[in-house]
């Protein structure tokens, strides 16, 4: 090697760096280890630059002239400005790396990329009387005794759709396996073929299907399916029978499938369990916010099916979970398989789950309590005053005029997501805006780089945002992250 450069022996070396005041904040902020591996980096970085610089220099005949940046930098650099750039790095990289809230403008009220329902104040009370602590997670108080775990959650649920007995795993694509694993491992299932349905990319029934040792047997044809078609692929080798609610998608024209009453009176007659997966598990008639045949586990239930499957996180408005529902001799052998020791939910989860749970009790005032119902819930004509009042705030803002065109109010459509009736819209009211100064792109990454953070939609030459999405609460917030992103 050669003699290393003399203009890079002035940057200041890692343990003099460290050592310094100037680091002794970074250092209380984010500890030792990871301060020092930042400065190397940033130390590694400078000397790249510096070296390559003065290489192009000792090449070049006559360097002082022009040439004296990289020495002169050098020299600038203090151990003030080195712990600045390092902590730059470090806060960057901690913002990148943890979950950050967002404003949701899309107008998809169950958007799984962002988390899909937010819960309710009762469910975050819950999480935090927990979080900290020790819970009576298998405890049964009264007693002292052992309990089962979770027993607050299955009596809720009981109580609210009729079923014998509940249990909770992880989420519905887990609720699906294990069930699956436990009532038909090795045995076949019978599908009908317009149901062998994906959501979100990676659940896809006829994988979720082999990973839990089932077999399927798919019956029909995409658009038509008859109850004889069940009825003649049921054999020997019968383990259940599944009805899938295809949430995200419709088959329409010339079509004919399977109720669960008939799916069920078969199976009654041929001693073969039903199994539903209801999807979004509504556990309040969604026809009241103009969204018609979402299946109600209520219903299903009464319906007689044998296990009933959905998330907790959808409809319900819930923390993520999968719920299943049946017969108390169904959900004994699901609970007694290994692999619901693999996929059962923490105490965060049960503590929010009962919370939400909760609410339901008083059917009449969950358009208020639980989050997602109150966003659904808020006439249009609401959302039509709230984005004109938007629109005033930001139109009174000193340079709106100059960095954006006049914003507009236009009317728009919220989807319910997250795998639910993509057909089904409900009428809302948008804010869309159109900068002069920067992209359209530049200013949605702006948006989504804020604190908190905006998502909207890029369409149509304009930025959206949907306001069924947005709770009043955040209004006043838009405005300043929106006028922040100018600048
Ligand atoms: C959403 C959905 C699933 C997957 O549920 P997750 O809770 O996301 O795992 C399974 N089946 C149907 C019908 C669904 O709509």
């Amino acid at each position: 090697m050669n003699e290393p450069h003399a203009v890079v022996r002035r940057l200041p070396s890692v343990s003099r760096a460290i050592d310094s005041e100037a680091f002794a904040p970074l250092v209380d902020r984010y500890g030792r280890p990871a301060v020092i591996d930042e400065l190397r980096k940033v130390l590694a970085e400078h000397r790249e630059r510096l070296l390559t610089a003065s290489h192009s220099l000792d090449s070049r005949p006559g360097p002082a002239a022009n040439g004296n940046a990289p020495a002169a930098s050098v020299r600038e650099l203090g151990l003030g400005a080195l712990s600045e750039q390092v902590q730059q790095r470090l806060d960057r990289r901690r913002r990148s790396r943890s979950l950050r809230p967002v404003i949701n403008g899309t107008g998809i009220l169950l958007h799984t990329g962002l988390g899909r329902a937010p819960l309710a104040r009762e469910a975050i009370d819950a999480i935090a009387a927990v979080a900290a602590g020790y819970a009576s997670v298998e405890l049964d108080l009264e007693s002292g005794q052992r309990g089962r775990r979770a027993r607050a959650v299955d009596e809720l649920l009981c109580e609210l759709t009729g079923a014998e007995a509940a249990v909770v795993v992880n989420n519905n694509a887990a609720a699906t396996v294990l069930s699956l694993a436990a009532l038909a491992a090795g045995r076949e299932v019978i599908v009908s073929r317009g149901e062998l349905i994906e959501i979100g990319g990676q659940f896809r029934l006829p994988e979720i299907m082999a990973a839990s040792g089932a077999v399927l047997r798919e019956v029909g044809s995409t658009n038509k399916t008859r109850i004889d078609d069940y009825a003649q692929a049921i054999g020997e080798a019968t383990g259940a029978l599944l009805l899938v609610h295809p949430s995200n998608y419709v088959v329409v024209g010339f079509t004919e499938h399977v109720s669960l009453d008939e799916l069920v009176r078969l199976g009654r007659s041929r001693g073969v369990p039903v199994i539903h997966d209801i999807g979004s598990g509504a556990l309040v008639d969604f026809a009241q916010f103009g969204f018609r045949d979402e299946p109600l586990a209520e219903r299903s239930i009464a319906a007689g099916a044998d296990v009933v499957l959905f998330s907790g996180d959808k409809l319900l408005g819930g923390p993520q979970a999968g719920i299943i529902l049946g017969g108390r001799a169904a959900i004994e052998r699901i609970e007694r398989h290994p692999l619901a020791r693999a996929m059962r939910v923490d105490k965060l989860t049960l503590a929010a789950l009962a919370a939400t749970l909760e609410l339901y009790r008083d059917p009449q005032r969950t358009s208020g309590t639980v989050p997602l119902l109150r966003l659904l819930a808020t006439p249009a004509a609401e959302l039509r005053t709230r984005a004109e009042r938007l629109v005033a705030a930001l139109t009174a803002l000193p340079a709106f005029a100059e960095s954006f065109a006049e914003p507009e109010v236009l009317p728009g459509h919220g989807y319910l997501g997250g795998g639910a009736v993509p057909t089904q819209q409900q009428a809302s009211w948008c804010v869309a805006l159109s900068p002069r100064s920067i992209g359209l792109d530049e200013f949605a990454r702006r948006l989504r780089a804020a604190r908190p953070a905006i998502v909207g939609r890029v369409h149509d030459q304009r930025w959206w945002l949907d306001l069924r999405t947005v709770f009043p609460e955040q209004d006043a917030e838009v405005v300043g992250v929106l006028s922040a992103a100018t600048r």
